[in-house]
């Protein structure tokens, strides 16, 4: 039976975000005993939404969830990429009926707060999972078992140890050693405001890009419409300290001043409190020794511009939990075969996302030369395009 897999064996992960709550759930549901342990006062997630293409949506009803998700995700008709100085479109991905045919599961996006309820809330519900907030790891060592050494002294054991503590992972210090990521690139103002807060002439269903030179505008609406997300992301001018994470209402529009009068406007709409710097690594490999691995961010953090950061998390977690599954009693070989499968496909999505935001926030001839390229292209061709990327399977070895 799938519940004596775990023989109620001790999980303890690193991180209660997406990936860590995703990964918790099942291995739980397989029966190990599982401690998640969150550096911040509560599970939560920024005020923002996610978007979640086909192999994402696969991964999420591999784990079980997707009945409990979609009744608050919203379908885009298309992906827009759109000029932001006069406003026609460069390139539109249909995600109807012609995307459906190609990829059997939709492209939908989510509230982030929302995906993360249902992680949690699964996680509650499963007696074999402890939820341990305020509670930072600093790092761990291994001996017969795994020691995981926490900011407050205390010491954990368990039999396995998984990170999943993002960007900054001190999972992944310990493991791999590799340093500080890249120093922030882009700088990201961020949020969510009512529909009705949003003049109708503004709305529209889709996921839209405005891309103009060293910056972009992505909005699309939440839920069952009722919200609607606001992204701004343009290349920070100077070196940024990723602690220096308060704005401005000028910092903000400067990079804007030119853009379109819509743009302009949805963007007023915005709060500018705070922002996010945003930054990768270089892709590694490594990210599994012994009973120790990393997931989602801790091991391959990418720029937004495939939207996948999430979806590779979750496909990390199908992985990693089938990798256990067929070898349940050599712990090593499972994390070893699963990290070797996620390699290639990681770090391509990684470096496709360095490519992207170079393709979006570009200008002058290259922006003449991107309005061509795509324009040309059918609707079929802009679905092969992504086939390496949404057709996957997450139980198949991504090589
Ligand atoms: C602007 C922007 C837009 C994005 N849009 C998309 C999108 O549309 N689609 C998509 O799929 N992805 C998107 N992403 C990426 C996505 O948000 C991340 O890839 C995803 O959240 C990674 O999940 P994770 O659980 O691996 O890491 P995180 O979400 O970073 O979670 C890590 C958790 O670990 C905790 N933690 C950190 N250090 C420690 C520690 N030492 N001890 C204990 N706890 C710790 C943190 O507090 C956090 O809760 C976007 C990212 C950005 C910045």
């Amino acid at each position: 039976m799938e519940r004596n897999i775990g023989r109620h064996r001790k999980v303890l992960i690193a991180g209660g975000g997406i990936g860590g709550l995703a990964v918790g759930g099942a291995l739980a549901e397989l029966g190990f005993r599982v401690t998640i342990l969150e550096q911040a006062d509560d599970f939560r997630e920024v005020g923002a939404g996610i978007q979640i293409a086909p192999n994402g949506i696969r991964a999420l009803a591999a784990l079980g969830l997707m009945g409990r998700i979609r009744p608050f995700a919203w379908s885009p008709t298309a992906l827009v990429m759109r000029d932001a100085f006069t406003a026609t479109d460069i390139v539109r991905i249909p995600l109807g009926d012609g995307f459906l045919k190609r990829f059997d599961d939709p492209y939908m996006v989510i509230h982030r707060a929302d995906l993360l309820a249902v992680l949690l809330d699964a996680c509650k519900k499963n007696p074999l999972i402890q939820l341990e907030t305020g509670t930072r790891a600093i790092g761990f060592s291994e001996g017969t078992d795994v020691t995981l050494h926490l900011a407050d002294g205390r010491e954990l054991h368990g039999d396995i140890l998984i990170g999943a503590d993002g960007l900054r992972s001190a999972i992944r210090q310990s493991l791999i050693n590799d340093g500080a990521p890249l120093p922030p690139r882009y700088i990201v103002y961020r949020g969510v405001i009512p529909r009705t807060a949003l003049p109708d002439e503004l709305w529209s269903p889709d996921v839209i890009m405005w891309t103009g030179p060293d910056a972009d505008f992505v909005h699309y609406p939440l839920r069952t419409g009722e919200l609607f997300n606001l992204v701004a992301t343009f290349k920070a001018g100077k070196e940024l300290n990723p602690e220096d994470i308060a704005g401005t209402r000028d910092d903000l529009m400067t990079p804007y001043a030119n853009f379109r009068p819509e743009v302009q406007r949805m963007l007023a709409l915005l709060t500018t409190e705070r922002r996010w710097m945003v930054t990768d690594r270089d892709p590694v490999s490594g990210w599994a020794r012994g009973s120790v691995a990393l997931i989602g961010d801790a091991a391959h953090p990418m720029l937004q511009y495939m939207a996948q950061g999430a979806s590779q998390a979750l496909e990390d977690v199908v992985r990693l939990v089938s990798a256990v599954r067929a070898e349940p009693d050599d712990i090593p070989s499972a994390f070893a075969a699963y990290a070797a499968s996620r390699y290639y496909r990681t770090a391509r999505v990684q470096f496709s996302a360095r490519q992207m935001i170079e393709l979006c926030q570009v200008s002058g001839l290259m922006a003449g030369l991107r309005a061509r390229y795509f324009g040309n292209r059918t609707e079929q061709q802009l679905h092969d395009g992504l086939a390496w990327l949404y057709s996957t399977r997450p139980h198949e070895t991504f090589q």
